[in-house]
């Protein structure tokens, strides 16, 4: 292989690398003197994100506050922060530091502090006026990440509100939002029609190939992953040096190709060595978003001499992440999002074509320091027929449940006509405040109930929370927190790609699962957890089990935070007592119930089970379930999640008997999303109270419900 463009080059000096953004800097901090708001855009790798706070911080920005710095996604706020503290020879955690979901990486002394946008709406919870910041960055905000378009919404609200207020005007803080180049003018509009500020970029060319390995027909099937490993594999073996970036879907993908790439490239285990993964020339890099630390730091580490890198990675390294030195893309053409699906009426994980923009930004990646090829293992009639031309914004397709409980807590009582960047459609909002309302977050008039208050203060999705609310409430918060906690972090069961591996694994998980009663997997997890925790030498507990240590070190950690959380609220005089006498695992059900009677199903025909939300979809148990193969012996279920591939699957299950929820479905029925819309929008007249009190008195009995399905 010919020698490869890696000097060693010195960190401070990018002497390899000039960025566009450097010849801009005294233009830049000037900008952001003079306005309050100011969009910045500029290709992918300009320099923004890592360059732009290390400016203001040293043009004296800080003086009156922290230069805070938001990512939608948690992988690109710790990398970059540790870029960042290293540019500037601090320790990590001290003058620059991050906060992520569950992962505090702060101190006094913090004055850039990157995080992700959802930690940002949480101290806004805390701290509406945001008194610690002088400057917030809205960063990657061409992503359209939901908790983004939130926080531009507050932001624009907030600012412009204390620019009417002359006392403050000194010291108001400042909003930056930064893009790739999309959509600038119209972010420019959303923000009082505010400067924007290009760096002027340069890229190169980037031939792209379409591989015609799969096709329309494919769309609703996982050979694409089976497909890039042959690509990539392809590339290196054909073309000139230069390192590898394979776009994929998710963590489990990603792994599965990376161990096929590794048996290819004749594997090692890599659970035992994580830091040799490098065979025949080809130096294989896995890149998701719940990855330690230790590891993502490899990506950006050059190859030793005469060795390739290839790097598969989720959407994370389409614009968040710039990768020196990748000439070739070998593009999925696949993503996984969270929509909330309105067919099955239920927030799903669905892998779809990712639209055109997106693959074309993707491509880009191949060009960024020289010439480079982009590999589509789709067909042009695939282009064609199943891309779209953009990506819808996250507002418009997710569930906003999560987001309105925060606006309603911060007062933002109209949340329909809260300025939104997209507006997403009323009956999103609606099915959210329809959620809301049936876990009693917010009370008929649209109000935050006292629950919902304690709700708002986890970084957990709604019903985890209530759940786990019900079980303090109980005093049985142990068996629930270490649940809350496995369902917090990645994946923690091992799937080795290798046949006689998988066996082994299988039969560890198998016999943990009937440690725990065989047919629930939340008492899976809990097993799990609680069994590693005892052992005196849990990492070797989890090789010995098939068991990922670094995802239950988190799980400890998660666990603890969200115990110190409940510790302080249980300290409120208002805080929920009640009894009950049962066994431990109908106690752990019934906790569950509360929280995901909404995700309750019965059995049907077959191996299907009908879902009980009004919709009445027809759901799958996963194989990965502890429960699948046992459909026959079941009635009532609950899950936690569900997966649409060409089926739609329901994942973490336990049976349940349907007397617990008996009391809970009604609620499902009581109002419809429609009758929720003044709740919406203003407060509710009396006569709105008066229809919906007749419709509590007439309601659909659950026994009848039940019959129907
Ligand atoms: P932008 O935000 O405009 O996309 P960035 O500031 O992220 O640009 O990237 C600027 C440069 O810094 C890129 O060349 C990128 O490779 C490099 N870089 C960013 N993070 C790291 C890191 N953790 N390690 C090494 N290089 C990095
Ligand atoms: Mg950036």
């Amino acid at each position: 292989m010919s020698k490869r463009g890696h000097p060693n080059r010195k960190l401070d000096s990018h002497n390899d690398d000039d960025l566009p953004i450097f010849r801009q800097r005294e233009k830049l901090i000037q900008a952001v003197r003079d306005n309050s708001f100011l969009v910045v855009t500029g290709e992918t790798g300009s320099g923004k994100t890592t360059q732009l706070p290390q400016y203001l911080y040293q043009s004296g920005f800080c003086r009156h506050g922290k230069i805070g710095i938001t990512q939608p996604r948690r992988v690109a706020a710790i990398t970059v922060a540790q870029r960042v503290s290293q540019e500037l020879g601090y320790d990590l955690g001290r003058q620059v530091g991050y906060q992520v979901r569950f992962d505090d990486c702060t101190s006094q002394d913090t004055v850039i502090k990157y995080m992700t946008d959802g930690c940002l709406l949480r101290e806004i919870l805390a701290d509406p006026d945001l008194k610690q910041y002088s400057i917030i960055i809205l960063d990657e905000v061409h992503e359209r990440s939901l908790n983004t378009d939130i926080l531009l919404g507050l932001l624009k609200r907030k600012l412009l509100q204390s620019r009417e207020s002359l006392s403050s005007r000194s010291k108001s803080l400042k909003l930056v939002v930064m893009s790739a180049t999309l959509e600038t003018g119209k972010l420019s509009a959303f923000l009082a029609d505010c400067p924007v500020f290009s760096i002027p970029g340069r890229t190169f060319s980037v031939t792209e190939r379409f591989c015609n390995l799969i096709g329309p027909k494919d769309v609703e099937s996982s050979v694409y992953v089976k497909e890039v490993v042959k690509v990539a594999l392809d590339v290196h073996t054909c073309e000139p040096a230069g390192d590898i970036l394979v776009f994929l879907t998710g963590q489990s993908e990603i792994e599965k190709a990376c161990d096929m790439l590794y048996d290819k490239a004749e594997s090692i285990d890599y659970r035992y060595d994580v830091h040799d993964h490098s065979v025949e020339g080809l130096l294989i890099l896995p890149l998701y978003g719940s990855m330690p630390t230790d590891q993502q730091r490899m990506i950006f580490q050059p190859p030793p001499a005469g060795v390739r890198k290839c790097v598969v990675a989720t959407n994370i390294a389409a614009t968040s992440l710039t990768i020196r030195g990748i000439k070739y893309v070998v593009d999925s053409g696949f993503v996984k999002q969270l929509n909330h699906n309105f067919r099955v009426g239920l927030d799903t994980l669905e892998v779809v074509p990712i639209s055109k923009s997106e693959a074309q930004q993707r491509a880009g990646r191949a060009g960024r320091t020289s010439s480079g090829k982009c590999f589509r293992i789709y067909s042009r009639e695939f282009w064609e027929k199943c891309m779209p031309d953009y990506t819808i914004p996250e507002v418009q397709r997710t569930s906003l449940t999560a987001v309105i409980l925060t606006l309603k807590c911060l007062g933002v009582h109209d949340v329909i006509r809260f300025p939104y960047l997209d507006s997403p459609e009323e009956k999103y909002i609606l099915v959210a405040l329809k959620q809301l309302y049936q876990c009693d977050a917010i009370d008929r008039r649209g109000h935050v109930t006292t629950l919902g208050r304690l709700m708002a203060e986890f970084p957990l999705p709604p019903g985890l929370t209530r759940a786990l609310l019900k079980a303090a409430s109980l005093g049985c918060e142990d068996i629930l927190l270490p649940v809350a906690a496995m369902l917090s972090v990645e994946n923690i069961f091992i799937r080795p790609g290798r046949p006689e591996k998988q066996q082994e694994s299988e039969q560890k998980h198998r016999q943990l699962a009937t440690q725990a009663g065989g047919c629930n997997d939340f008492a899976v997890l809990l097993n799990v957890f609680e069994k590693c925790k005892a052992s005196d030498t849990p990492s070797a507990w989890c090789r010995d089990h098939w068991i990922h240590w670094r995802a239950m070190k988190s799980a400890f950690s998660v666990e603890k935070q969200l115990r110190d959380i409940l510790i302080r609220l249980k300290q409120h005089p208002d805080f929920p007592v009640e009894k009950f006498d049962g066994s431990r695992s109908e106690l752990l059900r019934r906790c569950l119930c509360s929280g995901y009677f909404a995700n309750v199903a019965r059995r049907s025909v077959g191996r299907t089970f009908c879902t009980m939300d009004g919709h009445g979809s027809v759901v799958h148990i996963h194989p990965s379930s502890a429960l699948f193969e046992q459909e026959a012996q079941l009635d009532w279920i609950l899950f936690h999640d569900v997966l649409v591939t060409s089926r739609v699957y329901v994942r973490t299950i336990c049976p349940i008997r349907y007397e617990w929820v008996k009391d809970l479905l009604p609620k499902l029925h009581e109002v419809e999303p429609h009758e929720l819309s003044s709740v919406a929008r203003e407060e509710v007249t009396d006569e709105e109270m008066a229809k919906w009190e007749t419709k509590e008195a007439t309601k659909r009995r659950p026994e009848e419900a039940a019959e129907e399905a």
